[in-house]
């Protein structure tokens, strides 16, 4: 297991371990093969306690926070980036929930009965995705919500959606809501057919006239922007990087293995021998070094209310998912042919990492906010 901010294995760690072993490991390839949702996977996660892992413990959940949650989707990552992306999700969701949604959704989260998700990006607004052009429109003490939902990790597996809107009447950029997975008028449209993540089941999800109650709002009217920076925003950029960091640790602990074992037999040599491809392998981990020690500062400074943690929080999204195309793209490289045919393992990697450059907010929205940010500027 890769080493953790603590020196001693959290108990939630050791669950994840059994089940990556039993389940998520052997069925990585097929899954990215096939593009399959982890339906296995996510049944063995929910029984280990660990899709309740940041579940309030009154609730039945395990109690954590941003670091465990962390963790548990870098060390998916590393096996199953399709898997990773659902929980990842998953707890981007949860964490809305446990602060705004009802007692039996919580406790159901916690015992693992309950998968959700995102649904915020939209086709209008694109990766803008504090600015929902989505409407929510009151009739008869219910609301109708007709939507074009762009992506949707997980769509038409969840149980609900953590959905945004334009607010009903208050001021404000969005409204949040909880809708269930199978309420009528939800429809997807086109089936997840990605690059990686193949079987995170991305699509675009619809929505016409779907009706949920008032008792749905997540938060007031009008207050999605604060949900979605306050709440979301941290746990969603650290679990993002946690991702990119487990596909960089996966290809270069590969890549390591592979020039150390693949010889040219007319030299007597591996292809470790050339110093290019040692200083290539140095390169990727320092680099992946790098990004984790940025990745548990970031952590350390939103545990300790730290000045810097905002900024931390925009930059670690951005630099460990541009840090994951460099670094599997070179153990692309060093891995030569063997790489490209897929005999090495780390192609997968390669495509998985691609996502995190796109996924809102995007690398190069994150370089404007952090820019701004920098030079004293409102981000908005
Ligand atoms: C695998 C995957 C899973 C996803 N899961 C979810 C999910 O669960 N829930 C959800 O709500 N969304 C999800 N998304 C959507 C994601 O968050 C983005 O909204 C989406 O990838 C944006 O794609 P687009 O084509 O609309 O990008 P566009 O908005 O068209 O962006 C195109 C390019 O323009 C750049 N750009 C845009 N605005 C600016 C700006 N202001 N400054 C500089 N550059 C800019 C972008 O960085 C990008 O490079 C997922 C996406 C992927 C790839």
């Amino acid at each position: 297991m890769t080493e953790t901010a603590t020196t001693q294995t959290p108990p939630y760690l050791e669950s994840l371990e059994q089940v990556i072993v039993d389940v998520v490991a052997p069925a990585a390839v097929e899954i990215d093969q096939t593009g399959a949702f982890p339906r296995a996977a996510l049944d063995a996660l929910g029984a280990a306690g660990l899709l309740g892992l940041i579940s309030a413990t009154e609730v039945g959940g395990q109690g954590q926070a941003h670091r465990a949650a962390a963790l548990v989707v870098e060390r998916l990552a590393q096996e199953c980036a399709s898997t990773a992306m659902v929980v990842c999700m998953h707890y981007a969701g949860a964490t809305v929930i446990e602060a705004h949604g009802p007692l039996d959704i919580r406790t159901a989260i916690a015992a693992g009965r309950h998968l959700t998700t995102l649904a915020f990006s939209e086709a209008g607004s694109r990766s803008h995705f504090w600015a929902p052009v989505s409407t929510a429109t009151a009739s008869n003490s219910h609301i109708q919500l007709d939507a074009h939902k762009s992506w949707a990790t997980s769509a038409g597996q969840v149980d609900s959606y953590v959905w945004s809107s334009r607010p009903i009447a208050a001021e404000g950029a969005s409204t949040i809501w909880l809708v269930p997975g199978n309420a009528a008028g939800l429809r997807i449209p086109a089936p997840f057919n990605g690059l990686g993540l193949r079987g995170n089941h991305s699509s675009p999800v619809t929505a016409a006239g779907v009706d949920v109650p008032t008792t749905a709002m997540l938060g007031p009217d009008g207050g999605g922007f604060d949900v979605m920076m306050g709440v979301v925003l941290p746990y969603f950029q650290l679990m993002n990087a946690a991702a990119s960091l487990g596909a960089m640790e996966a290809a270069t602990v590969k890549a390591a293995a592979h020039v150390a074992g693949a010889t040219f037999q007319h030299l007597g040599q591996a292809l470790a021998d050339l110093p290019t491809i040692r200083a290539y392998i140095a390169r990727m981990r320092i680099k992946t070094d790098m990004v984790r020690a940025l990745l548990l500062d970031t952590i350390s400074a939103l545990e300790s209310g730290r000045a810097d943690t905002m900024l931390r929080v925009l930059e670690v999204k951005a630099a460990a998912g541009e840090t994951a195309t460099e670094v599997t793209d070179l153990a692309m490289r060093v891995c030569g042919g063997a790489a490209f045919r897929k005999e090495v393992g780390v192609e997968r990697h390669f495509r998985d990492a691609r996502a995190a450059t796109v996924m809102a907010p995007t690398t190069d929205v994150l370089y404007d906010f952090i820019g701004k940010a920098v030079c004293g500027m409102p981000l908005f």
